[in-house]
């Protein structure tokens, strides 16, 4: 049946240039004048705590120093050799929690410094021009495997490139780039996640296969057996059930689903939506499926999270976001069943919720009731991980601190692996550290590598 028919699920809500205007880039570029006036209230830091709140290590008073400067190539090449995701990261990430947050010009009578504003103004430029920064290193006739194309595997194969290997990666979607091409909101990255892409491999080394799936096409022993070193940077495919009643009525789907339609939706006045949307969840899928939501036109969205808004994964900053683009936020309340008519979800019946004496959360016994047309779930991702998988524990791969699994010659990171934060930049971070792991492994196995000086001062700069 088109999903039209069901419930009051339609596209164009709204007028083009209305949806244009909502989905419109939400941290426009700075100027240059801007970004010099934002530059200079740096107070550049000895031992700067931003340094440290920043996964990837990018030394951010050397950067915001150059801009005033007017040295942007050398801004550029600080940020990205440290992460080369440093365009995305500029607009994706949680600043306010890392090193926007720990700025010593984060207190009440003053403002951080703008270093997500100032980090996308020093690396636009590099994706518009095609700005060559970084080599590839000589070859040393080494080929690694990497499965997954998103963040962790890109930065990984970028790194083992300019360490002079050659990388064949694999992964199972039609596009490359994971959660950068298929999650994040649409206003974040608008078409920005294809352009990183194409500049960061234009660095040669790297041959990029779509369309193969470990566990389906894609056997982990061959590419064990044809590769010097496999890395594993699946993410997390799979989302959590409910396990409630009508969970599979028309009209419920999986939030990850409907934000990869619209992202990948060439028209936005062709993307259906419900007049009424419940979402259900506290995380970034959360916000952002109800953000998108109601920016696509839907007249209610109501975001039910089942503890208090404090213990959301969201940020402050997200739920605020959120809150102001007209998301109604309901505490306390978890689903207990989907309400239908003919076999379109109709309403949410949700259970109002507590922590008890022993600081659990139960039911009160009490309901509510939400009409919706359209119910979102977004709680949680799984790992999708194949039965020849390396060993797992608590839903993610298992690594050592050099990111090796508990095969011989397999490493792994970013989401599928849980370092710290499931976070784009941290994603990055595990790719380059396991990088270097790979690189140094690779080298030990063959002397003749280890000691041309030409690929060790190449590997030297994947920084830890
Ligand atoms: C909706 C949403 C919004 C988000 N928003 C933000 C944000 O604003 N800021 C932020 O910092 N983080 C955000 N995140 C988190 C961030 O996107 C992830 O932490 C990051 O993408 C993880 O990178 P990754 O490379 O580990 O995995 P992914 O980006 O998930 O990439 C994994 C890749 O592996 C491929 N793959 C999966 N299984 C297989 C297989 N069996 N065989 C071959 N290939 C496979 C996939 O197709 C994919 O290309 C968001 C996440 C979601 C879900
Ligand atoms: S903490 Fe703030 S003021 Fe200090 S170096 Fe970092 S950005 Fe500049």
């Amino acid at each position: 049946m088109p999903r039209q028919e069901l419930g009051d699920i339609a596209a164009g809500r709204l007028p083009p240039a209305q949806l244009a205007e909502n989905f419109a880039d939400i941290g426009p570029p700075l100027d240059r004048q801007a970004a010099v006036i934002a530059a200079q209230r740096c107070y550049y830091c000895y031992d700067a705590p931003c340094i440290k709140a920043c996964p990837t290590g990018i030394d951010i008073p050397s950067f915001i120093r150059r801009i005033t400067t007017g040295n942007l190539r050398g801004a550029a090449t600080d940020i990205l050799g440290a992460n080369i995701f440093g365009g995305m990261c500029s607009r994706v990430c949680p600043t306010e929690i890392l090193c926007e947050g720990s700025c010593v010009r984060n207190r009440p009578e003053d403002a951080p410094v703008q270093i997500g504003a100032l980090q996308r103004h020093a690396t636009d430029w590099v994706f518009e021009d095609g700005v060559r920064l970084f080599e590839r290193g000589t070859d040393t006739g080494q080929r690694v495997a990497v499965v997954g194309a998103g963040p962790a595997g890109l930065a990984c194969a970028h790194a083992l490139a300019r360490a002079g290997h050659q990388v064949v990666v694999f992964d199972a979607r039609e596009k490359s780039g994971g959660l950068n091409e298929y999650g994040i909101a649409q206003y974040k990255v608008l078409d920005f996640a294809a352009r990183e892409i194409a500049w960061l491999l234009s660095i040669g080394g790297i041959e990029v296969r779509h369309g193969q799936a470990l566990g389906r096409n894609l056997v982990l022993a061959d590419l064990r057996r044809d590769f010097g070193a496999v890395f594993l940077a699946i993410g997390l495919a799979g989302v959590n059930a409910l396990g409630i009643e009508g969970e599979t009525l028309a009209g419920v789907r999986n939030a990850v689903d409907f934000i990869a339609e619209l992202r990948q939706g060439a028209n936005l006045a062709q993307l259906p939506v419900g007049r009424r949307v419940v979402v259900v969840g506290g995380g970034n899928t959360a916000i952002d499926a109800a953000v998108q939501s109601k920016k696509l036109g839907a007249e209610s969205v109501t975001l039910a999270y089942r503890r208090g808004a404090a213990s959301m994964s969201a940020t402050f900053a997200e739920r605020e976001f959120a809150q102001t683009n007209g998301v109604n936020l309901i505490e306390w309340v978890q689903p207990r069943r989907m309400l239908g008519a003919n076999g379109t979800v109709a309403a949410v019946e949700f259970e109002y919720t507590r922590m008890d004496t022993a600081n659990r959360l139960v039911g009160t016994g009490e309901t509510v009731t939400i009409a919706a047309d359209l119910v979102l779930k977004a709680v949680g991702q799984t790992l999708a991980a194949p039965a020849e998988a390396p060993q797992i524990a608590k839903g993610r791969i298992v690594v050592n601190v050099d990111f090796q699994t508990s095969l011989p010659g397999v490493w792994a990171g970013g989401d599928c692996v849980g370092t710290a934060v499931d976070l784009t930049v941290q994603a990055v971070e595990d790719g380059k550290r396991a990088a270097r792991s790979i690189d140094e492994a690779l080298r030990q196995r063959t002397p003749e590598v280890a000691t041309n000086p030409a690929v060790r001062a190449i590997a030297q700069p994947i920084k830890a």
